[in-house]
């Protein structure tokens, strides 16, 4: 059965040409276009039936008779470069170990591997049967379910290539790398539920703030009542991974909003949350204490203003407000047979791979497409990718995870599409 890291190995050298290829290629959000079209014409000029749908995804599949689908999915897009980088983020250099250049661990390095894939295994078609598929995926950092942001796999889940086409496993080159030590396996990770809250005050002169409500100070209430919400809540233990891993349900106040004028009390103030949602914790639970608490705390102002309030006729709010794309939390359903059969297989291959006899099986804080890849397409999702860190300065894709997540993309098709 084995064999595959020879085979891997003989193609490692295109791995890492790619990456350097794309790393030098900007695709900041939604300007995948040209990073596209060096996939696609790669993939066609190598025999990969391959073509780029209405929102930018390149969508490449290697088909062998009949037998199982496996999903490599892995997105083009990266975040912009900060002004903190001492290197070019698009001139990638090797340093020992090292490849730096924007997206290099997140997630280029990884892509270039799941695209390298697919040549070798299409000089081994003798060994397997089946399809094999590519989705390398536009607007991944930050896309949204509204049409005019549309995340590039959201789009094929719901209207795209996955909506018509099954598929039986998929693999998501997110970093899986446990302790910048090796590959691992990573089944899970955190949902998420982001939020704006906006309160009003009263504006007045700032040099007599008792004749208003100054809607900073009503905010921070607010902000404080949360954060005593995540500061007291229990730590949560994740299943199936090890080590094991437990941890406090993550909610941060992250932008706030208010005030025009260095005289005068403001009447608006806007905070913006993003709370994580841990596997096991309840997304609608979670929205329906938050927008409790929030209501409660209203309440408790407007008991504290009663006087002032009644006098002048005004009214105070709290408005919570849904941003951006929430989801649940996602893990590897271990108890559906394909979902079994994927995880064997990944530990095995891993495994291999590696030359670690039992990998780490992790799970990861950040969110993924994963998640949608298994809740709207029915699609059980492992992550296997060579980052280990993401949207910093002078980020670098270590050359031993990358060669260690190539081996195991090849050895998982081999393993999950066998001729029997
Ligand atoms: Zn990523």
């Amino acid at each position: 059965m084995s064999g595959f890291v020879q085979l891997a190995d003989s193609y490692f050298e295109k791995v890492v040409e790619l990456t350097k290829e794309y790393v030098s290629t900007p695709s900041v959000s939604r300007e995948e276009k040209e990073l596209a079209g060096k996939i696609l014409s790669f993939l066609n000029e190598n025999g990969i039936d391959s073509f780029v749908d209405d929102v930018g995804n390149v969508i490449g599949v290697l088909k062998n008779g009949d037998g199982p689908t496996l999903v490599f999915n892995g997105h083009m897009d990266t975040v912009p470069p900060t002004p903190e980088w001492k290197k070019d983020p698009y001139k990638p250099t090797i340093e020992e170990d090292r490849l730096y250049g924007l997206a290099s661990s997140d997630m280029k390095g990884s892509l270039a591997g799941m695209v390298v894939a697919l040549l070798a295994l299409k000089e081994v078609k003798s060994r397997w049967r089946g399809r094999v598929v590519l989705t390398a995926v536009v607007n991944e950092e930050g896309g949204t379910e509204e049409p005019e942001n549309i995340r590039g796999t959201y789009y094929l889940c719901k209207e795209g290539y996955l909506s018509e086409n099954k598929a039986d496993y998929a693999v998501v080159g997110e970093g899986s790398v446990w302790n910048r030590e090796v590959v691992g396996v990573r089944i899970g990770h955190n949902g998420k539920l982001r939020f704006v809250l906006k309160v009003n005050g009263i504006a007045t002169h700032s040099s007599r703030p008792e004749t208003g409500i100054n809607a900073i100070y009503r905010a921070i209430d607010f902000i404080n009542a949360l954060r005593e919400m995540w500061v007291a809540s229990a730590e949560i233990e994740i299943p199936h991974v090890s080590p094991p891993m437990k941890f406090k349900p993550p909610l941060a106040a992250t932008i706030i909003e208010a005030g025009k004028k260095i005289n005068q009390v403001p009447s608006e103030c806007t905070v913006y949350f993003d709370r994580r949602i841990v596997y096991g914790e309840d997304i609608e639970d979670i929205r329906r204490r938050i927008w409790d608490l929030v209501e409660e705390i209203n309440e408790a102002h407007k008991r504290v203003y009663a006087a002032f309030l009644s006098e002048t006729g005004y009214e105070l709010h709290a408005e919570v407000e849904e941003y951006g794309m929430n989801r649940p939390a996602y893990m590897l359903p271990l108890d559906d047979p394909k979902g079994r059969r994927l995880f064997d297989a990944a530990i095995k291959v891993v495994g291999e791979a590696t030359g670690v006899k039992n990998p780490p099986i992790v799970y990861g804080t950040g969110y993924t497409d994963a998640e949608l890849l298994y809740t709207m397409s029915g699609i059980p999702t492992i992550l296997i990718g060579a980052g280990e860190m993401a949207h910093c300065p002078d980020e670098y894709v270590n050359l031993n995870r990358l060669r260690e997540a190539f081996r195991s993309y090849v050895g998982l098709a081999l393993e999950l599409l066998a001729r029997q």
